[in-house]
């Protein structure tokens, strides 16, 4: 198991080290600590029933609450427990950290643990990566709308694995307890909308960047690498475990998108900016395009970092009211949208989905700073992108007006020194 996440279980557990762990534990050896380390990583605890149990005795015992506990154990009477039956027990901390490294172990630890807190989120598997790790999907919602959204697609930029599932969880907890999010009513959105969301398409090169990868994964990558001395490794590492860049690997102008990265040199496998052999080449890409067609989305947002920027045409297509819930995001995340049809924007996942559905598709670039951005950024990149995350699923305010552009501001004189003639008319 990584490191950070035994570091993770152990602050949950509130402990300071393995050792003292293991010795207060007394457990022997650190698969065994690993092993009991698990409910604080997976966010609850399993529980046999006893006779005279009670939520709220079990809550007050697990420092846990009452309504938790019966919306992890749907199937169970409060009023009639079933006497040696397991409970889902949930700890009173969130399921997703906001301090730990992505890793393909932490995501599927981490859905396992959501599921277990909000058993109306599902969860199918739509391929393999090259590394052949399963691409995990995410399912809420029974209503009619169906939205498509992903993360990390590019390895460095992981942390958009971490935002996503903050936003399912926050959403899932609203759903689940008849809350408002952000005023909008959890349970009613969920109703008229169905999420499904690939948290992480590119697990092989979050595993590469931040230390999980196999001994050969990695020698493989190195390999890759020193042919591009000027891009550090493996922090600036984006494509996958072929040297891929997989959000340049989708059929839309893709012709053009190698004619550019060729000319800037990248023509051979790459720690970012190879678009491959030919379009969907690779098992990541192919993978969303496929689950894409078949689910056939009313709308799709991709997440990235960085620029704080919501990208939303392809070429000159703007599917139509794609600029008005475009603009409702820019309002609501103060991120800026980018109108220009952006110059080097060919081959990307929205760029496909404009293209061939002509429905709004959206990549944001969440955050600002130097991929892979800190972990410090969350509170803030979930303050900026919940409200994007629930303005997708809504399909947004249709009566939302524009506000009329600000009037053209006066040409206004040079400035003049105090005291000078004409000094203080502005005109
Ligand atoms: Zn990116």
């Amino acid at each position: 198991m990584h490191p950070t996440l035994i570091d993770l279980g152990l602050r949950r557990a509130g402990f300071p080290s393995l050792e003292r762990y293991m010795s207060v534990c007394g457990l022997k050896t650190e698969d065994e600590a690993t092993e009991s380390l698990m409910p604080y990583i997976l966010g609850y605890a399993l529980r046999r029933i006893q006779a005279g149990d009670t939520y709220s005795k079990i809550a007050r015992e697990k420092g846990s609450s009452v309504r938790a506990i019966a919306a992890a154990n749907p199937q169970f009477d409060p009023e009639a427990l079933p006497v040696g039956a397991y409970l889902v027990v949930p700890y009173p901390f969130p399921v997703v950290p906001e301090d730990t490294p992505v890793t393909w172990q932490l995501t599927h630890y981490l859905i396992r643990g959501l599921q277990a807190r909000y058993p109306f989120l599902g969860m199918d598997v739509i391929g393999r990566s090259e590394g052949r790790r399963p691409l995990e999907r995410i399912c809420l919602g029974t209503g009619g709308r169906r939205v498509y959204y992903n993360g990390s697609h590019h390895a460095n930029e992981w942390i958009t694995t971490l935002l996503l599932l903050r936003c399912v969880e926050q959403y899932a907890e609203a759903t689940a307890f008849g809350e408002e999010l952000l005023g909008m009513d959890a349970r009613a959105l969920s109703r008229e909308t169905k999420l499904y969301l690939v948290p992480l398409v590119n697990p092989d090169g979050v595993d590469l960047v931040n230390g999980m990868a196999t001994v050969e994964e990695e020698m493989d990558a190195r390999a890759v690498a020193e042919n591009y001395p000027d891009i550090p490794f493996p922090e600036g590492w984006k494509a996958n475990l072929r040297g891929v860049d997989l959000n340049l690997n989708y059929p839309a102008l893709w012709d053009r998108a190698k004619e550019v990265k060729y000319d800037l040199g990248f023509s051979t496998p790459a720690p970012r900016d190879y678009v491959g052999e030919y379009p969907l080449s690779e098992k990541e890409s192919r993978a969303l395009f496929d689950t894409t067609e078949a689910l056939d989305p009313a709308l799709v947002i991709a997440w990235h970092t960085q620029g704080q920027e919501i990208y939303w045409k392809f070429q000159d297509q703007e599917p139509e009211g794609s600029r008005l819930l475009g603009h409702q995001m820019e309002i609501a995340s103060g991120y800026q949208l980018e109108d220009v049809p952006f110059a080097a924007g060919f081959a990307g996942y929205k760029d496909w989905f404009v293209q061939d559905f002509r429905r709004p598709g959206y990549t944001i670039e969440a955050g600002l700073g130097d991929n892979p951005l800190p972990l410090d950024q969350m509170p803030e990149l979930v303050r900026d992108n919940l409200p994007i995350f629930l303005l997708g699923l809504s399909g947004g305010d249709p009566n939302f007006r524009e506000e009329s552009p600000e009037p053209a501001q006066p040409d206004l004189p040079d400035y003049e020194e105090p005291g000078l003639e004409g000094a203080g008319t502005w005109g």
